[in-house]
């Protein structure tokens, strides 16, 4: 929201609506549950001092487009540090036991991209062949992955990662669910080789290497990939789980198919509507942990539904829609 819009709405002075944003004079107390109410959120939470982190502060990764509007960008990032400091609450109590841990790896020491896939597949005792589920392997090493609307085609997802806690990992929720893997598998990249690091020109390009590699190990699946055509992608899809666009790319960049015939493909792909809707759809990875956090806390600390609501800021009306609800919660609401 705007200030302007939010003085509509709470018919407070944008001057005063200014003033506090820019921390220049605090919100009169008597105006906080208004303002409150107006951004649906409780008036405690307008109080937290968490960091608030901007995009193109290190901290940020998300694929630049230019034609994204600086309000779209914005509301988007408002959104990722809220759900931020929602489970930092969430996980403030509870403790997450996990088996793996994302490791940070200099990219120039160890020669690329797909080399740093390799360290990661082979410090994370990861079996040969596809990646069965990455949504459950980053999320058991500390990761969180959440899926949010975004309203925009232009931004797939958004990786954060503070001191203190696991990378989060915000999905658009529209993607398809073999879209979905590749995005994470890149995101998962930036967050290895890039995080905290001064901005690189090949930071891209890498973490779509990155992908590849740990998604499509070259050794695995080159012998798959010969004579590879739209039909023959389609049919690999299923076991190999990545976009059938992504084998096709895999294809040409491990030196099977030419650039000309890759691109022929690609012209094949778009005539077929592939490009917007691929065959064969496979299953979606649905993320586990910030559900779990959820239902320990209502169904084993017996938080009731309005109090979690409280822990994360939302009026409880909102919580269900924020959040996801454990089957027995739902039970106990229609009771
Ligand atoms: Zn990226």
């Amino acid at each position: 929201m705007t200030q302007e819009e939010l003085s509509k709405v709470t018919g407070l002075a944008q001057s005063t609506l200014s003033k506090a944003e820019n921390g220049l004079r605090p919100l009169p107390t008597a105006d906080l549950p208004t303002v409150a109410d107006a951004l649906q959120v409780t008036p405690q939470l307008l109080c937290w001092d968490d960091d608030v982190y901007g995009f193109g502060s290190a901290s940020f990764f998300h694929r630049k487009q230019q034609s994204l509007s600086q309000r779209t960008l914005r509301k988007i990032q408002a959104r990722i540090n809220l759900l931020r400091m929602r489970i930092h609450r969430l996980l403030s109590d509870i403790d997450v036991e996990t088996i793996l841990t994302i490791p940070r790896i200099d990219i120039d020491d160890v020669g690329g991209a797909y080399e740093v896939a390799r360290k990661v597949r082979a410090a994370w005792r990861m079996p040969m062949g596809p990646v069965t589920n990455l949504v459950n392997l980053i999320e058991s090493a500390g990761g969180v992955v959440a899926r949010r609307d975004f309203e925009t085609h232009r931004i797939n997802a958004i990786s954060i990662w503070h001191p203190g806690s696991g990378p989060l990992f915000v999905l658009h929720s529209q993607l398809s669910p073999e879209r979905q893997r590749f995005v994470l598998a890149h995101e998962l990249g930036h967050m290895i080789m890039h995080e905290g690091e001064p901005p690189r020109d090949t930071a891209e390009a890498e973490a779509d290497q990155f992908a590849e590699e740990l998604l499509m190990p070259a050794a695995e699946i080159v012998a798959d990939l010969a004579d590879i055509d739209v039909r023959k992608a389609a049919a690999l899809k299923p076991y190999w789980r990545v976009p059938m666009q992504s084998l096709i790319l895999r294809a040409e960049h491990l030196g099977v198919i030419s650039q000309s015939r890759c691109r022929s493909l690609h012209a094949y792909m778009n005539k077929a509507g592939y490009l917007t809707v691929e065959p064969n759809p496979i299953d979606r990875e649905e993320p586990q942990v910030i559900a779990e956090l959820v239902r320990v806390h209502l169904n084993e600390h017996t938080y009731s539904v309005p109090e979690l609501a409280d822990v994360v800021g939302l009026p409880n009306n909102r919580f269900p829609a924020e959040f996801p609800m454990p089957e027995a919660q739902r039970l106990r609401l229609v009771r």
